[in-house]
């Protein structure tokens, strides 16, 4: 499952006359853990076999020249010329890594850099992300620099918030730098700890299924369950005044304070109070090997986004419904923001094949609309492929 470094690197000879070093960035699927990151709690993703590879090689000069062959596209971005934002191309990403790296005392050479990724764009997968992780460590490593996987992920997302103009949390950038192989990662949203949980898939396999929809109400509805959320927390604290974030809400607390919400609010506060408790669950689930346990939690995670959070739509629950009559399936949810996007399915391995064949053939019935099914067992975090490993 990988980008073909002989080839990469012969593009890369024929386009810039040089010799690259290689460098990849996972993309990422959220195991449990939804609409909780900007609430301060917890989320529990996993980096996964797709990847983003680039080939990169110092210049003499501060320029970046960039292509990526998914876009067939190039562009160049000059680090002594005054910053560029928010041009409306993936260029932002690369001119916002670069940027912020400087801005941490990591002085950047110039550099050629061909980007070629199988993380599919816009699926929930978080291609922008291994965008990011890989360019940014690419970027600092050909300049002989080195630079803490945290502070790599920060830069990611900061790089997003100002250069793409995207406000997202820091899972995604968080995962991609430091992912381990046969782990899921638990990161603890307001103070970014994070504890590698042991995840073995010997006997199952998780399987992503793109509902390929997007609808329209993605960023409005995210917003508005945002503010939902500041209000929930000021109507709770009349009567738990430490609180600050819902994630400071325990369940017990909740259900002695819920009646003073109004409807809509109590049911959004409900899904992340108990989201964060399944969130937790589902990690000590894992380090047991439970995993009848942990799919549970993933089903009860989706009726709760279903219900309570309603960021769910058709075409989500008709890939949870086909998954979970299908033999084999220990849990089926939504992944990401929602309103379109995949879902993450638990599946014995006996029972992978029959699952593929199934559930894109029943969802295209109802729907006349094609999924796709990835397949990953936990990856590696972004790191250097040496030539040795071609
Ligand atoms: P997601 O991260 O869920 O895949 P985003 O909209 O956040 O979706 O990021 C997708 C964007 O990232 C693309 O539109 C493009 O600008 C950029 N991108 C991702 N992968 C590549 C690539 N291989 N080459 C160039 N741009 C890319
Ligand atoms: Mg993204």
């Amino acid at each position: 499952m990988a980008v073909d470094l002989k080839n990469l690197r012969a593009e890369f000879r024929a386009i810039y006359n040089g010799e690259p070093r290689f460098f990849r960035a996972p993309g990422r699927v959220n195991l449990i853990g939804e609409h909780t990151d900007y609430n301060g709690g917890f989320v529990l993703p996993m980096a996964i076999e797709h990847e983003t590879t680039v080939a990169a090689a110092a210049r003499a000069d501060r320029k970046i020249r960039v292509r990526s062959v998914n876009l067939n596209e190039d562009g160049e971005i000059d680090l002594n010329a005054p910053e560029q934002k928010m041009r409306g191309s993936w260029l932002d990403f690369i001119e916002g890594v670069a940027r912020i790296l400087e801005r941490q005392n990591i002085k950047l050479r110039g550099a050629d850099l061909l980007i070629a990724s199988e993380v599919p764009n816009g699926a929930g997968l978080s291609s922008s992300a291994a965008l990011e992780i890989s360019v940014g460590l690419a970027l600092t490593e050909i300049s002989g620099q080195t630079v803490d996987r945290v502070a790599l992920a920060l830069s990611g997302q900061k790089a997003e918030h100002e250069f793409v103009g995207a406000k997202v949390g820091i899972m995604d950038q968080f995962i991609s730098a430091l992912g381990r192989k046969g782990h899921a990662l638990l990161i603890d949203c307001r103070n970014l700890e994070a504890e590698q949980v042991p995840f073995s898939t010997k006997d199952v396999a998780i399987a992503i299924c793109n509902s390929n929809v997007k609808h329209k109400l993605a960023s409005s509805e995210y917003n508005t369950r945002r503010a939902e959320c500041e209000r929930g927390v000021e109507l709770l604290k009349q009567f738990l005044p430490e609180i600050t974030q819902l994630r400071d809400v325990s369940i017990d607390n909740f259900e002695k304070y819920e009646s003073n919400l109004p409807d809509v609010i109590r049911k959004r506060c409900r899904h992340v109070v108990t989201e964060n408790a399944r969130t937790l669950r589902a990690a000590e689930a894992l380090k047991q090997n439970n995993l009848e346990d942990f799919g549970g939690l993933m089903q009860h995670s989706h009726a709760s986004l279903r219900d309570d959070y309603e960021v769910s739509c058709r075409e989500l629950d008709l890939l949870v419904e086909i998954a979970a009559d299908c033999k084999g399936v220990l849990g089926a949810r939504m992944t990401g923001g929602g309103f379109g996007g995949s879902t993450v399915n638990l599946v014995r391995r006996e029972n992978l094949g029959k699952f593929i064949e199934r559930v894109p053939a029943q969802y295209y019935n109802q729907t006349q609309i094609k999924a796709d099914v990835y397949v990953s067992n936990p990856a590696d975090g972004a790191k250097e492929v040496k030539s040795s490993e071609m």
